[in-house]
């Protein structure tokens, strides 16, 4: 079986959500960045690996998932697949008997993401890149259940929202 994980940071090596790659953190002082310990990214099933020994990073588990944390600061050539995509993400949805991928906003960056809150259309490149990842992931059914969990999430976020505006 390939590796899709290595795929998936294949095809998002060279793309940002800005034209030719410019890094959106240099304009919003990379907001993203300034987590928490109590923070952190989801990593996808066998990315794991790549920071086992890397000391910039720690592995931690919450609810049977694997999280990343990061010091703030990283080499972006070693940034886990949850920062590559963000704030964007891939979500399954099944047509004509298969699995398929469309790309939508991160809604957990709509406090702090100028991109998401301005819905600032990303370069066609990246879009592109991020469903292919996300094709790629879903080739492995613990990587496609990661992506349909969020896109629930992004669902109840979307209707807690609603509910807000509602009681407005
Ligand atoms: S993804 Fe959003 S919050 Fe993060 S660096 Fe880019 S613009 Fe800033
Ligand atoms: S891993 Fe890098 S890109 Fe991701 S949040 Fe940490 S410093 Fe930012």
């Amino acid at each position: 079986m390939r590796d899709v994980i290595a795929d998936a940071y294949g095809v998002l090596r060279h793309v940002t959500p800005l034209p030719n790659g410019l890094d959106c953190g240099k304009l919003c002082g990379a907001r993203c960045c300034k987590g928490t310990q109590g923070d952190g990214m989801e990593l996808f099933r066998g990315e794991e690996k790549r920071f086992e020994n890397d000391p910039d990073f720690t592995i931690c588990e919450r609810d049977g998932r694997k999280i990343l944390i990061c010091s703030g600061r990283c080499d972006r050539r070693s940034r886990p697949l949850a920062c590559r995509m963000y704030p964007f993400f891939p979500v399954p949805y099944e047509a004509e008997g298969e699995t398929k991928i469309r790309v939508v906003y991160d809604l957990r960056g709509f406090a702090a993401c100028p991109v998401v809150r301005g819905h600032i259309r990303p370069d066609a490149r990246f879009v592109q890149a991020v469903r292919l990842a996300g094709m790629y992931l879903a080739r492995d059914p613990e990587n496609l259940r990661v992506m349909r969990e969020t896109n629930a999430l992004f669902d109840e976020l979307v209707s807690f929202t609603q509910t807000i505006r509602d009681k407005d």
